[in-house]
């Protein structure tokens, strides 16, 4: 078992590779870096080894997010554009990071987003150059194209879940003239992101696949493979234009300890953490360190600068009668359901109510989308209820636009010098009139799909849920908008000296210091970011090899 039970060993080892960060683009790196066994590599991951139920099965990620489990319970400023509300951003903190909390879907996002950061300068990022990693990286269940991956390590499969909600949907996107498409991912070069299609989720065999159970579970033989779990990583020490070590804490025994890098440090400790704990070691803005009081070692403008995400509100609707999903959420059945999902991967359990994604240019001449949708065959209060003393919460239904690209950029700051204390995290969002237009129109597109006559045996009631005067509808969105959990950009990779990263996501001034994760993003992509942080590991791994075999 590659895991080091006591921090104190650790010295007597030296390792090619330390990787900061046991998430999604984490165990990606540790994987494929130590498929050669001349490598060693050490994994460190501030959470535990956990395999809970309620990650393995798909539906149990409504009482992960209900009771925020396995997360670092991390919540926004005040945020004024939002009527001064603290949002949260949950992130995962455990080995498999935010890709054991998340919502499973899959997208790879538009051509012209990596198009997009080749032509700002980031050579070797363009759609031809990426896609051969997102295919590198996935196993598709699917009906296949010549694009798409069917022999790597992430199971994608097509939504299973049926309900004549989704019909419905789909007949309705028809008849407001929207196409659909039959597979979003893996597009020829060029071909624009645009239409609606059933979803594709990382579930395999009725369970969902995280980062760790896709790329590592299974290595756990390799002896030059090192994790060490429950320890937080609070400064990176750098000497000679190197990261020379590294300063822990173990969190189970509070021990305290440094470790020494002998080769590469590679940071993935997610889009908040990264910057957070460059700041920590004296990276960063000066003005920002100084107001933290943190002594500063390498001038880096743009190290927790350029914070986007994406914004989106849920547009909730009662439903005529009941469908499947509450039918499987009496407690009866779901006694018996969730079991049989946890141990056999089999039953409704592990299917999600999500079943549907689509993708809208709002100007006929942008090369990505502005607006995805998501859609829910369930309520928001959807949850488990008794037979006999009630028939349930009321059904319902619910459509998300989500801003894809915001004009809106936020910050992540250190609270002071406690490198254990949260970042202040200040996203602004919303804090453009470009933006609040962009999603105003995504909420129209969405009711005129709503509204279409094709839905109207599934609502329970005609009238509007949402405002319809735009001033009202605009303070709704400011009232009720919340995050679809994709972080990024808040370490980024550019041609530019304000840019922390060089295109081979190398730290400017320092030899052997990588980001890798989504912090490292340039600008955003088109759909939900997960599939493009396994693709920017992949590609760096790729690279990281092919480097030291030639040295
Ligand atoms: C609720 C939610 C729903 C989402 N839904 C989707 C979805 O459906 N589809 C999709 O594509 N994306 C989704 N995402 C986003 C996606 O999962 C993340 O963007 C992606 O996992 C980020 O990968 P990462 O490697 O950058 O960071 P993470 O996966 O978050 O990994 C960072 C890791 O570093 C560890 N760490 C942090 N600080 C330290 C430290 N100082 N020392 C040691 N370890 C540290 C953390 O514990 C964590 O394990 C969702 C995210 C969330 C939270």
């Amino acid at each position: 078992m590659p895991f080091i039970s006591d921090i104190k060993d650790i010295n007597a080892l030296a390792f090619d590779f330390v990787i900061v960060g046991g998430g999604s683009a984490g165990c990606v790196l540790a994987s494929r870096l130590s498929e050669n066994s001349a490598c060693s590599v050490l994994l460190i991951e501030a959470g535990k080894h956990n395999w809970h139920p309620l990650i393995k099965v798909p539906t149990g990620v409504g009482m992960i997010w209900k009771h925020r489990h396995f997360d670092w319970k991390l919540n926004s400023t005040k945020t004024p554009s939002l009527n001064g509300r603290e949002i949260e951003l949950m992130r995962g903190k455990l080995l498999g990071g935010s890709s054991a909390i998340n919502a499973m879907s899959h997208v790879w996002g538009a051509a012209g987003d990596y198009d997009g950061w080749r032509d700002a300068g980031c050579d070797g990022w363009s759609y031809q150059e990426v896609a051969p990693y997102f295919s590198k990286s996935e196993n598709w269940t699917g009906l296949q194209n010549e694009h798409r991956g069917s022999d790597g390590p992430v199971t994608v499969s097509p939504a299973k879940s049926a309900d004549p909600l989704y019909d419905a949907w789909f007949r309705a996107v028809k008849s407001c003239g929207y196409g659909t498409i039959d597979d979003y991912n893996g597009l020829p070069d060029g071909a624009l992101l645009e239409g609606f299609a059933r979803s594709q989720q990382t579930i395999e065999n009725g369970f969902r696949v995280t980062a760790w159970r896709a790329y590592l579970a299974k290595h756990m033989h390799r002896r030059n493979l090192y994790i060490l779990t429950n320890t937080h990583v609070t400064r990176v020490k750098f000497a000679n234009n190197r990261a020379h070590q590294l300063e822990v804490i173990s969190e189970r025994k509070q021990r305290q300890t440094t470790i020494t890098i002998d080769g590469s440090l590679i940071l993935s400790a997610g889009a908040f953490h990264t910057p957070h704990l460059l700041m920590h070691s004296g990276v960063g803005p000066e003005a920002v360190l100084d107001r933290a009081n943190l002594p500063m070692v390498i001038k880096a403008e743009d190290v927790g600068r350029n914070y986007r995400d994406h914004m989106a509100v849920q547009i909730s609707f009662r439903r005529k009668g009941k469908g499947e999903f509450h039918h499987d959420m009496r407690l009866d059945r779901l006694a018996v359901n969730f079991p049989m999902a946890a141990l056999f991967g089999k039953g409704p359990a592990t299917r999600l109510p999500g079943a549907m994604h689509g993708f809208a240019r709002l100007n006929s001449s942008a090369a990505v989308p502005d607006i995805q949708f998501l859609f829910r065959g369930a309520p928001k209060h959807a949850g488990p209820w008794w037979p006999l003393v009630s028939s349930g919460y009321q059904d319902g239904f619910g459509i998300r636009p989500v801003l894809l690209h915001p004009t809106s950029h936020g910050t992540v700051e250190p609270a002071g010098a406690d490198p254990l204390t949260a970042p202040i995290i200040d996203g602004r969002y919303l804090s453009t009139r470009d933006d609040m237009d962009r999603l105003l129109e995504g909420v129209d597109i969405a009711m005129a799909l709503a509204d279409d006559p094709a839905m109207k045996d599934l609502r329970a009631d005609d009238a509007s849920p949402i405002p319809t005067d735009r001033k009202q509808r605009a303070a709704w969105i400011r009232q009720s908008a919340v995050t679809a959990h994709h972080p990024c950009g808040t370490c980024r990779m550019g041609p530019d000296e304000r840019a922390p990263l060089d295109k081979d996501l190398r730290l400017r001034g320092v030899d052997n210091l990588l980001v890798v994760d989504a912090s490292a993003f340039p600008g955003t992509v088109s759909g939900n970011i997960n599939a493009c942080v396994y693709m920017m590991a992949e590609k760096t791994a790729a690279m990281l090899i092919s480097t030291n075999r030639t040295r």
